[in-house]
């Protein structure tokens, strides 16, 4: 019996094995119902600029409020969601959905921040992937230039003619473009200069290790410098103490987001934040 699997290349399964299989599968059809009962919903983390602190922009991040299991954290179901293509529909939900948020914040008076939209590359790569950007700005009445789309090195080099091709067509429509988790993947650099990009997303993992080895400090420099010689700014991601914040000031970075400033926290508490820092402000001058 065995000797026939393995002719036939089958694997025999562990009974392990054969429960995860069988818990994802669940997952994913609990996934692909989770739009229309609602149970998404977008986080907002603030990003800051360094020199003053002033809010500059919000990371939308998905959060799945799952009826039995509780909060699912998009580490675990976003691979699932790109395995299964179901990321495509849950994209373009996060699109609209933030672009109707940004509508409601500068109907209540805040209209000077961006709002940053992680994008899959398989989102991106397909054709109909700009006409679903305009469609959300157009509907939802969001203004082109408060939306950021992070996008990931693998894809930014996956394509590079379909990739600045696209990319073009963003920036027309006045969509800014941000490099997330940059410094992990395979930059070339002379691609690199040129697509049309705003921002370089330094990747935690550099800012992290800022903190006890000096050994990230040059990468980050680096980092910096490679962005302000291709006009470019730089956000630092996942900062968490007082000390990075002071070495990436002393590089020059010139944006963070981190648990230092705030975690992502759901939209009524962005008002708050605003409040918060509207407050230090008027303290500071006093
Ligand atoms: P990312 O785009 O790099 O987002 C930053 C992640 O770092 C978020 O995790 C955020 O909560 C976390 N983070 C922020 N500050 C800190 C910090 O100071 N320390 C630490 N340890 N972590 C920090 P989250 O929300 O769990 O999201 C994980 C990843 O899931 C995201 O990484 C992104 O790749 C993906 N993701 C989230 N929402 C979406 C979405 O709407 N669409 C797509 N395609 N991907 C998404
Ligand atoms: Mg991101
Ligand atoms: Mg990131
Ligand atoms: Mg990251």
């Amino acid at each position: 019996y065995r000797a026939k699997h393995r002719k036939t290349g089958y694997e025999v399964f562990e009974p392990d094995m054969n429960r995860r299989t069988l818990e994802r599968l669940q997952l994913a059809s609990d996934l692909r119902r989770a739009v229309e009962r609602q149970e998404l919903e977008l986080h907002y983390q603030p990003q800051v600029r360094l020199r003053d602190g002033e809010l500059i922009g919000v990371e939308a991040l998905l959060r799945w409020r799952h009826p039995e299991r509780g909060m699912i954290s998009p580490a675990q179901f976003i691979p699932l969601a790109e395995e299964t293509g179901l990321i495509v529909p849950l994209g373009a939900w996060v699109l609209q959905e933030a672009c109707r948020q940004g509508v409601e914040w500068a109907n209540q008076g805040h209209a000077s921040f961006r709002i940053a939209v992680n994008v899959s590359a398989l989102q991106f790569e397909r054709d109909d992937f700009v006409s679903t950007v305009s469609a959300s700005l157009a509907s939802t009445g969001f203004a082109s230039e408060r939306l950021e789309l992070e996008l990931t090195e693998s894809i930014v080099m996956r394509d590079v003619r379909e990739t600045t091709i696209r990319m073009e067509h963003l920036r027309q429509l006045g969509v800014s473009i941000a490099v997330d988790d940059f410094g992990t993947g395979y930059s070339s650099l002379s691609y690199l200069q040129r697509l049309p990009l705003n921002v370089l997303k330094i990747d935690r993992s550099f800012v992290q290790n800022l903190r006890d080895a000096e050994n990230a400090l040059p990468v980050v420099k680096a980092i910096v410098g490679l962005a302000n010689h291709l006009g470019l700014s730089t956000l630092a991601e996942g900062v968490e103490t007082d000390s990075e914040l002071q070495l990436l000031l002393d590089v020059g970075c010139d944006f963070a987001q981190g648990y230092h400033f705030a975690r992502p926290l759901p939209p009524g508490e962005i008002l708050a934040f605003l409040e918060q820092q509207a407050r230090k402000m008027i303290e500071r001058h006093h």
